[in-house]
């Protein structure tokens, strides 16, 4: 039985993966759930001292859930963080994202949240509370060409702003995390996408996945007691200062 435990989905690879080493070595027992094999991150955590255990799941499923959560109850006998980040992307413009490709996203998006949340929060309120983080995306804040993703995103900013009153009563805490441009498999394949988006960055790269990993651990701690329904964005002033950037270097010929 450890003090406290953390779920992470997605935690096979990408950010979910970062966040999992960084918990576990912040003490954390972390629970890695993800439909790909979690076990080689979680070998490289207990080989660095850390605790953690590896499980198959699919978010979109809510028996999954319930059979997940119903062994940790075993295992740890408490949960206290949930960060709800798998997540998909599927860079289709409007007419070319069809029936299959819409429902995924938003199963995967924001239906595995949804189950997540409904699923973990009578463990973590057995636990005293707890801390939930959504990672939802900058996508969610501005119009974003993709609409099953950008769509999925905002749905996962405004489940989170609902969670966060339902369940301030026990002590549960929920919060939303919107990454800009993160070097993670994500992005691969997206040509010259990710070189024309980095014009628009104030901080003129990308992010790396341990800036957003910070932000989630803080979110799941003590220094945010007092934040719920919160969004916190992590995006090198992209959404904030994005536009005059890019027309401030245009016009001084840095383009
Ligand atoms: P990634 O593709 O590297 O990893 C996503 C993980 O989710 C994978 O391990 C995958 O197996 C898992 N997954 C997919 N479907 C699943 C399902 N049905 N059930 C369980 N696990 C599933 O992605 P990433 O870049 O690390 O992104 C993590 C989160 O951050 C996502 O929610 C993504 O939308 C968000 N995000 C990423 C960026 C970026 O630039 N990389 C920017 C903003 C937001």
């Amino acid at each position: 039985m450890s003090d406290r435990v953390v779920l992470v989905t997605g935690a096979a690879g990408g950010m979910g993966a970062g966040h999992a080493r960084a918990l576990a070595a912040d003490g954390w027992s972390v629970v890695l759930a993800d439909v790909a094999d979690c076990a080689p991150v979680v070998a490289e955590i207990r080989a660095a001292g850390g605790t953690a255990r590896a499980h198959r799941l699919d978010v979109t499923e809510p028996g999954e859930w319930a059979a997940l959560v119903a062994t940790v109850r075993a295992e740890h006998g408490a949960l206290h963080g949930l960060v709800n980040n798998a997540g998909i992307s599927r860079r289709l413009r409007f007419l070319d994202t069809g029936h299959d490709v819409w429902r995924q996203v938003m199963a995967v998006n924001v239906d595995g949240p949804f189950y997540g949340i409904q699923a973990c929060a009578p463990l973590m309120r057995d636990a005293g509370g707890g801390s939930v983080v959504n990672i939802s995306s900058i996508a969610g804040q501005i119009g974003y060409f993709s609409p099953s993703y950008s769509t999925s995103k905002w749905a996962l900013r405004g489940l989170t702003k609902s969670a966060a009153g339902e369940l301030a009563g026990w002590g549960i805490r929920v919060n939303s995390v919107h990454p800009g441009l993160v070097e993670t498999p994500l992005l691969a394949g997206s040509d010259g996408f990710v070189d024309s988006a980095v014009a628009s960055i104030p901080f003129g790269r990308v992010g790396r996945p341990e800036e957003v990993t910070g932000v989630v651990a803080f979110l799941l701690g003590e220094a945010s007691s007092y934040m719920t329904g919160a969004e916190l964005t992590v995006d090198g002033g992209l959404v904030s200062n994005g536009t005059y950037h890019r027309i401030l270097t245009e016009m001084e010929g840095g383009l």
